[in-house]
């Protein structure tokens, strides 16, 4: 996976050795030499990640860092600060404004290269998500992306940790400053078995517990379904960067070593769910975009785009499976003299009541949709012509049956009346356009014969 790599440092050596270290790893390398310079080369190149000194003249990386997660350009982009400081304030303050790892100079080359493996894999995750969530916007849906707030991170996070008195504390720790619920197992069937049950935003799991692997565990969990979008995060031993390095790589997100400072450990686990929020926000958009893009924002239905391939797979199917499949066009009478006597907004509360009335009367594997402005499809798999008939004269009769309830101050109902064609999948009818030629020439007759009627589509038999 080849990604591109910001190095960001005041000293030029710095900058030429993690360039080589990581050219040598096949990473392009792009280069900045103040925070300036980085927030430019950033927005304008887009890179996978940004590797940012922190003791820098004019604007400090912790600065820097604040500025590039403030903008919607660069927020996505993953930093990792690298310094000489070691001290867990200094840790937690770069965490605070947004870093997400931190790596003490002269970096350790497994420490390096296992987080940015794993921090490339989560950037191109949220890559594909951001570039549907852009042809979603593209498409004329609004992204449902504002700024996230802490008060929106909640969730649950499961402690995996066998010193009893030790994990009590870290779950008191969490609780008293996340808005998250903590629960706590100590070993590994229970962590698996509550995973099955309640899917945890975050596990927590203790590399070296007495009675099972704690790397195979992070590997088991990273694997298991309901965590395929949790954050995993290890404690592990003092400068064990052989773990560090084997975790990230088996998909945990993030690590703390012990002794766990617990200002770090709240810092990290806030930005877990910071990203984890971020990713649900996108995932929901691209999701609530799609289910607006095939229905219609009036009566709910299915809209023609969704309905005419949903229609051909459904005759792919009929024809495996050798079953019949049946389609009813439906077209409301005079309708437009109800818009023209009553106004528009009477107009669509009549065609509100009738989708509901038609969707009511349908079976549940049975599809309707608005496929014009008073045209509706109603499409019956495993239904025959004479059924397909019977459902359509019971379908007229309940809009003909019932007046119409209307808000107008002339008066509180109208009488609706339907015309509907109904055809069937046949030889000379087996494509979706096919099919629905033969219902609307059907529907044409019921028209021409006085509306309110039924007509069903004779399939004429080849001489
Ligand atoms: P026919 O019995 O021959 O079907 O006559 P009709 O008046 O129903 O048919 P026509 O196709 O002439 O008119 C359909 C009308 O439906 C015209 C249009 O203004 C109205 N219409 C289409 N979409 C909407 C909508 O979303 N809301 C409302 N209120 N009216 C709509
Ligand atoms: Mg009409
Ligand atoms: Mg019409």
């Amino acid at each position: 996976m080849s990604a591109r790599i910001l190095v960001v440092d005041d000293i030029l050596p710095n900058v030429k050795l993690l360039e080589a270290k990581l050219m040598s790893e096949y990473y392009s390398v792009l280069t900045a030499y103040n925070g300036f310079e980085a927030i430019e080369v950033a927005k304008a190149e887009q890179p996978d990640m940004i590797l940012l000194d922190v003791m820098m003249p004019k604007m400090d990386g912790f600065e820097a860092c604040r500025r590039l997660k403030a903008d919607p350009a660069t927020a996505h982009i993953p930093v990792v600060m690298v310094t000489a400081l070691d001290q867990p304030t200094d840790r937690v303050r770069g965490l605070d404004v947004g870093a997400d790892d931190f790596l003490t100079k002269p970096a350790n080359d497994l420490a390096l290269f296992a987080r940015v493996r794993s921090l490339v894999r989560v950037k191109m995750m949220i890559d594909e998500l951001r570039l549907r969530d852009e042809t979603c916007r593209e498409l004329g849906f609004e992204s449902g992306y504002s700024d996230i707030s802490d008060d929106m991170l909640t969730g649950h996070v499961l402690i995996v940790d066998d010193r009893a008195s030790a994990a009590q504390n870290l779950s008191n720790t969490i609780s008293a400053n996340l808005n998250v619920k903590c629960n706590v197992v100590d070993n590994r069937d229970d962590a698996i078995a509550w995973m099955r049950r309640e899917p945890s935003e975050i596990v927590l799991i203790n590399s070296s517990l007495e009675s099972y692997d704690g790397l195979r565990l992070c590997s088991e969990i990273r694997s298991h379904p309901n965590a395929r979008h949790s954050a995993i995060v290890l404690m592990v031993d003092h400068n064990d960067f052989k773990t560090i390095s084997a975790s990230l790589d088996l998909g945990a997100n993030d690590y703390v070593m012990r002794p766990v400072d617990d200002n770090e450990l709240i810092a990290r686990l806030r930005s877990q769910l910071r990203r984890l929020c971020y990713a649900d926000r996108l995932r929901d958009n691209v999701h609530n975009s799609l289910k607006l893009a095939v229905t219609d924002s009036l009566t709910g239905l299915y809209n023609r785009r969704y309905a005419m391939p949903h229609l051909n797979a459904l005759i792919d199917r009929a024809t495996i499976d050798d079953s019949a499949l049946a389609v009813a066009l439906l077209d409301i009478d005079s309708f437009k003299a109800v818009n023209d006597t009553y106004g528009h907004a009477v107009g669509d509360e009549v065609l509100k009541e009738f989708a509901e009335r038609v969707r009511m009367n349908l079976r549940g594997m049975d599809m309707t949709a608005r496929i014009g402005g008073e045209e509706f499809l109603g499409i019956m798999p495993e239904t025959d012509l004479a059924g397909a008939g019977i459902v359509a004269e019971r379908l007229r009769a309940t809009i003909a049956g019932k007046p119409f309830k209307i808000t107008h101050p002339e008066r509180e109902t109208l009488d609706i009346t339907v015309s509907i064609g109904v055809a069937v999948m046949s030889p000379q009818h087996m494509t979706p356009e096919a099919m629905l030629q033969a219902a609307d020439e059907a529907l044409y007759r019921s028209k021409r014969e006085g509306r309110n009627r039924v007509t069903l589509a004779t399939t004429s038999v080849a001489a």
